[in-house]
Formats: C-alpha cells, structure tokens, sequence
C-alpha cells in the first residue's frame, strides 16, 4: 500500500492519454487551473526543460548566421490585410484586443510574417544585404478550438520564429533545406526526438506559403505531432509589404522569403511522450531540467557534509544538481526523482563515505552501479554521453518499427488502428488529390501527412482512385 502511494505506475502505451495527464500533474510540469481557458501555468520542472532547449536552438541558428530580435507583441490588423491568404488563413485564430478610439485595431502575434517583412521593407536595400536572417524566440497566441492539452496544444504557446529574406528562389530553397539540417541537429541529436520531414500536401500548407515542409513526431498513441515547419513563402509577402533590394544588375528585385518555426513547447510535449516510461519521465542529459541528484541515506552530519562537498564539485562542473535532504525515507525520494526524469542519482551514506564508493542510479536503463568516488567526474562524462546516445536509439527504433507499407483501403484501416504510421502509393499531393486524401480523412479518420523529401518512386496506381500514382505519401492520425 504504502509503495502504491509513493509511486508513479500508469502503462505509458495501454493508457497513453492518461498516463500523459497524470505526469504533467504528478512531476509539476503544468498547472492547467490557471482561469482562462486553454492557457496554463509553466511550472519549474519545465521551464529549466525548455530554457536548455531554447538554449541549444538558439545557439544553432545563431552560428549559421540568424541573428536575434525581440518584435513588439502586439501586430496591426492593417499588416494581416496585406497578404490575402495569410489574412485568410490566420483570421479565425487572432486574438484581438479591444480597439481604442483613433488608434489601429491591434492582434496578439499568431504569428510574426506581418510584423518582420515590414521591417524588412526598410533594413533591405542592397543586394549586400542579403541573405537577411533573423529570428526570435516569443510567446504567440492562437484561438484554438479543438480541446487544448498541456504543451501540445494551448492557446498561449513558446517557439522560436526565424525569418529569412534571399536574393533568388534558389537561395531561399536552400536555407529551407537548412531549417532541415537544423531539425536534426537538435531535435534528432539533441532531444532525442525521431521525426520525418515531408513536403505538406497542397491543401494542407502554412497560408501564404507556396510550399511547406514539416517534421511529423511519432507519439506513443500512434498520432504525429507537426513540430518545426520551414516555409518558401517566395515573393508574396515580399510583394504585400514591398521588401525589395537592388540587385548587382541595378535593378530592383523583391526578395525571396523563407520562415522557420520550432516550437519549444510544443517539442517539450514529445519529449514527455516519446521518452517517458510506466515509472514516469526521462530527460536526455543535456535538457534535463537537473541532471543529477544527490540522496544522503541519513541525515548524518558527515553524510551531509559530503552531500555538499559532491554538490559544489559538480556545480563547478558546469552540471546541474540538487540535493534532497527533507525527511522523507531514501526510497520516497528515489521514486520521486525517478518519476521526475533526473538521469543521474547518487546515493550517499556512512558505508560510502568509508569505502570512498558511490552507488549511482542510471533512470535511462533503470540500473544501480558502484563506482569511485575520485572518478566521479570522468564516470559523469562518459555516461552522460551514453544516456544520450542510448535515448536516441530507443526512440528511434520505435519510430521505424511503426512505418508499414500498405496497398489497400483496408490495409491503411489496419495500419492506423494499430497506431501506425501507412506508406502507399498515392496520385497528388497537388490539388488534384485532395479528394482522395478527403476519402481517407472520412472513412478512417486519417491524414496524408504528405511526401517524404528523400525520394521515393512510387511503382503502382493510386490506393483510392486507382490513377497512375505520382507520390509516395505517409498516412497518420494527427494532433
Ligand atoms: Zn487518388
């Protein structure tokens, strides 16, 4: 009885949705009784999460040359007019404030193209100039009206938005395939996080965009997540608010937009998902909220004293800890800190302190091991390094396990009732095939998410209508 109470134990892939509940609430990642609906409180546990994640988005984009800004929160609605299928698009989602006599009607930023490209108007001039790239990181607003879940969908959430402006359509697809590189180095190698870049199809693109590419994440449910899209919005905007440069022939020219969208909190609900298990959460190490934390058996003077001692030795470091010293038992704290995803653990007592030992607690492969205590240090740098590296292999073998080819209807059925991901020849992805992707939608309740970026030649005829297929398309229920 006693154990039950103190421990986390909800099967993560029986019960995903509540166990995903449970944890938010249980590790105090969110407090969802905030007043207004679909906006929540980020509490601690996730907002050192997310500072890491940021931290390591932002520090990739800064060395391919983006540079920072921080742009007004509030965005004119003259600015949305501007660009019909942007206004068209984004309108049902803006939150307006309330208008003031003799002042414009002002939104709160669903997000930020209407506010950027009129600055771009007046910082681009030359040829010189470009490629212009920037971004920042902000809080944006949307009015959703599906149901809002903690970080995978509110109505308040924290990303990064990165703006680009190229001088040839060129230039612009290859910062697009950029954003790509830059999803993997992070989410992939950072996070952890298995994803798949596809081109949307043409009915499902960002408005405004001529083409869109997002990273689809696989949740433990079997439904993707859209995470960072990267958008060639080619001359429209450019054109709606007059972003034009002088080009090495004289002439003017309208620039070449691109934008770029991950958004942190957002990845934070895969990170939850895709690497938690029944005891709770896993962080990898590098955004782990704390990396380790240290546990006296005793409340001990010695054993606090080296409790401290094992703290400033890591913190000088550069590692992020905590020590627990309340009066609950060892074995309260050990399943508290392991539902909370600390990596590390190290348990210090009276017999570690004579026999210059330390046990440690891996939470990535639930195992205790004795080691030295002057090896501390090296035994943290080399394991930290395996966390990662083993997170990554998990998820990533999950993620391919859960592709299938099919060649039916009632295959996709199958495959998506399963929580799978189905792969199938297919005519379009241009206008042509919305009715069939439309078929899909309502008979099995699933979307073509679109076409993979590493061809793939489709060999037969399209699994709905039966004409000669063009693509080869990915299947899913989405978030
Ligand atoms: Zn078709």
């Amino acid at each position: 009885m006693e154990k039950e109470k103190i421990t986390f134990n909800i099967e993560k892939n029986k019960n995903f949705s509540e166990w995903y509940t449970e944890i938010i609430k249980k590790a105090e990642l969110a407090d969802i009784r905030y007043n207004v609906k679909g906006f929540i409180v980020f509490q601690p546990w996730s907002v050192l999460a997310m500072e890491k994640m940021f931290h390591f988005m932002e520090s990739t984009l800064q060395k391919k040359g983006h540079m920072p800004y921080y742009f007004p929160t509030v965005i004119p609605e003259k600015n949305f007019k501007k660009e019909s299928h942007h206004v068209k698009g984004f309108t049902p989602e803006v939150f307006w404030l309330e208008a003031v006599k003799g002042e414009d009607k002002l939104a709160l930023r669903p997000t930020s193209e209407t506010a950027f490209y009129q600055m771009f108007a007046l910082w681009i001039n030359s040829y010189k100039d470009l490629p212009f790239k920037t971004y920042q990181r902000a809080n944006v607003f949307r009015y959703e009206t599906k149901a809002t879940r903690p970080f995978l969908r509110s109505r308040e959430f924290h990303w990064i938005e990165a703006h680009c402006a190229h001088a040839t359509e060129k230039d612009a697809m290859n910062q697009v395939h950029e954003d790509m590189e830059t999803t993997k180095e992070v989410l992939h190698d950072i996070y952890g996080l298995p994803f798949i870049f596809f081109q949307r199809p043409e009915w499902d693109k960002f408005p405004g965009a001529k083409y869109t590419y997002a990273a689809d994440v696989l949740n433990p449910d079997g439904r993707v997540v859209q995470q960072p899209s990267t958008h060639l919005l080619e001359q429209e905007f450019a054109k709606a608010f007059d972003v034009k440069f002088k080009d090495k022939d004289e002439k003017e020219k309208y620039v070449y937009i691109t934008c770029y969208g991950p958004a942190i909190s957002r990845i934070f609900a895969s990170i939850i998902a895709v690497h938690g298990d029944d005891k709770g959460l896993k962080f990898p190490w590098k955004i782990a909220p704390i990396q380790v934390i240290i546990v006296p058996f005793s409340l001990d003077k010695d054993v606090l004293k080296k409790v401290d001692e094992l703290k400033f030795l890591l913190i000088k470091n550069n590692i992020s800890v905590q020590t627990d010293i309340s009066d609950k038992r060892p074995g309260e704290k050990f399943y508290y800190w392991e539902m909370k995803g600390v990596p590390l653990r190290i348990e210090v007592g009276k017999k570690e302190i004579q026999s210059k030992e330390l046990t440690i607690y891996r939470r990535d492969i639930d195992k205790k091991e004795k080691i030295k205590e002057k090896d501390i240090l090296k035994y943290i740098e080399k394991t930290s390094n395996e966390i990662d590296k083993n997170l990554i292999k998990q998820a990533d073998k999950l993620f391919d396990n859960n592709i299938i080819n099919v060649g039916s209807k009632v295959e996709i059925k199958k495959v998506i009732e399963s929580g799978k991901i189905a792969r199938c020849d297919f005519c379009s992805i241009s206008k042509t095939g919305e009715h069939c992707a439309e078929i899909i939608e309502k008979e099995i309740g699933a979307q073509v998410r679109g076409k993979n970026l590493k061809k793939e030649s489709p060999k037969g005829k399209c699994i709905i209508c039966n004409k000669k297929a063009e693509e080869v398309v990915y299947i899913a229920r989405a978030y």
